[in-house]
């Protein structure tokens, strides 16, 4: 372009020459646009010659090619392995170059695809490890050699597995409660309707399994909504201390019997952070709420802010039975509870952790849990300052830290 504009210019000063002596406007429209045209030719030429005189690259060795390729590639000659690229040696040892393709990668399902090279993919499991799963691909080409292409589908298999368990748990979770309801409407239905004592404990405990169902599906949709926002970066601009105190104020005035043990500080000046208001505001209930739900009666529940090196904390501790160390590493995952039917008599859903996980991960910062049977427990959420570099401060680490699923 940077030839073209001066020459465009003349070729306009050109054009209003033409029109000031002329006085009509067919000459100067036509200097306009051979003055384009010129320029244009003339740009094109000078910038096609250089670029075809380059030289064509030399292509690189097969085998170099293929050890780029992130599959696991084997090329087979008459049923023997006669290339292995990297990924596959990695996978299936180096010994394989030479072997039967069928003594290479045992399995049926491999035989049977080898023996029909249609370029089909077939599911495999247990290559390379147990719990491996692959998709692999035979295909023949012109020249009688046949390519095996083994794709690596482990991290997919293992998200669909848990995609599957997840709607069975949910199911399952929200099928209790219901069938409690209808159960208790039919035999109001019945003869116990009449009697208005009974009637009334019947209506208690269905409202009781109403609001858990409405519980539920409320974390559902959080948790649901914070998933599809993941790759969007919160961009409010959010006082933790203030939040945190509008939290602590709702918290102590709901009725609840720990109201009271609920205490809140804000140590020193804490700038404001960039962050999803309603989000956060989620977050300090669910981990406050879970301090007062497992700390012991009457003991204090604190929840502090305070900067630290990389960035600011959120720092809630209880004093209660604490969680046995096996425990730490799954309580992000959803539904999973160290005693079910001690969450579930408190009000728990069992997606309150999974629910402060993925808040974590979205605004870039780290998650840790630290506890000691028969002392308490502590959660710690740090978030990176926005004048941090790079801001994001990576999965959670260290002794006792849970950031998994
Ligand atoms: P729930 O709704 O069951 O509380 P969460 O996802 O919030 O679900 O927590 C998962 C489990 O982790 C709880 O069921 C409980 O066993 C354990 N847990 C969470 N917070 C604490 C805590 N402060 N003290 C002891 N156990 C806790």
């Amino acid at each position: 372009m940077r030839g073209i504009l001066p020459a465009i210019g003349t070729a306009l000063g050109a054009a209003a020459c033409v029109f000031v002596v002329d006085g009509r406007w067919e000459g100067p429209a036509i200097a306009l646009v051979g003055g384009i045209a010129a320029a244009l030719l003339a740009r094109g030429w000078d910038e096609t010659v250089p670029s075809a005189a380059l030289p064509a690259p030399a292509a690189p060795p097969l085998d170099e090619v293929l050890d780029a390729v992130g599959d696991a590639v084997l090329l087979v000659d008459r049923g023997r392995v006669v290339l292995a690229n990297r990924a596959a040696r990695d996978v299936l040892g180096a010994h394989v170059v030479g072997e039967d393709a069928r003594v290479a990668i045992r399995h049926p399902a491999a035989a049977a695809a080898l023996a029909q090279p249609d370029g089909r993919p077939v599911d495999l499991v247990g290559i390379g490890a147990r719990d491996r799963h692959w998709a692999m691909r035979v295909a023949g080409t012109s020249g009688g050699l046949v390519v095996i292409d083994l794709h690596d589908r482990t991290e997919h298999a293992a998200a669909e597995r848990m995609r599957v368990d997840f709607v069975a748990n949910a199911s399952h979770e929200l099928r209790t409660p219901l069938a409690s309801i209808l159960g208790y409407i039919e035999t109001l239905d019945d003869e116990a309707g009449e009697e208005p004592a009974l009637r009334r404990r019947f209506l208690t405990i269905m409202m009781a399994e109403a609001q858990r169902m409405q519980r539920l599906v409320e974390d559902l949709i959080s948790l649901s909504r914070i998933e599809a926002d993941k790759f969007r970066l919160p961009d409010q601009s959010v006082d933790l201390g203030m939040l945190m105190a509008e939290v602590c104020a709702e918290l102590r005035g709901s009725g609840s019997p720990r109201a009271m043990d609920v205490e809140c500080a804000t140590a020193g000046e804490v700038p404001p952070i960039a962050g999803d208001r309603a989000q956060l505001s989620q977050l300090f209930h669910n981990l406050i709420g879970n301090a007062m739900k497992y700390g012991r009666a009457a003991t204090p529940v604190v929840a502090r802010i305070e900067r630290v090196t990389a960035g600011i904390s959120i720092v809630v501790t209880d004093q209660g039975d604490g969680i046995a160390s096996e425990h730490l590493p799954r309580l992000t995952e959803r539904f999973y509870r160290v005693d079910p039917g001690r969450s579930r008599s408190l009000g728990g859903t069992g997606l309150g952790l999974a629910i402060v996980k993925h808040i974590v991960e979205r605004h870039r910062g780290r998650l840790d849990i630290a506890s000691r049977p028969g002392i308490g427990t502590t959660v710690t959420v740090t978030l990176p300052h926005p004048a941090t570099p790079g801001a994001g401060l990576g999965a959670g680490s260290g002794a006792g830290a849970v950031i998994k699923e």
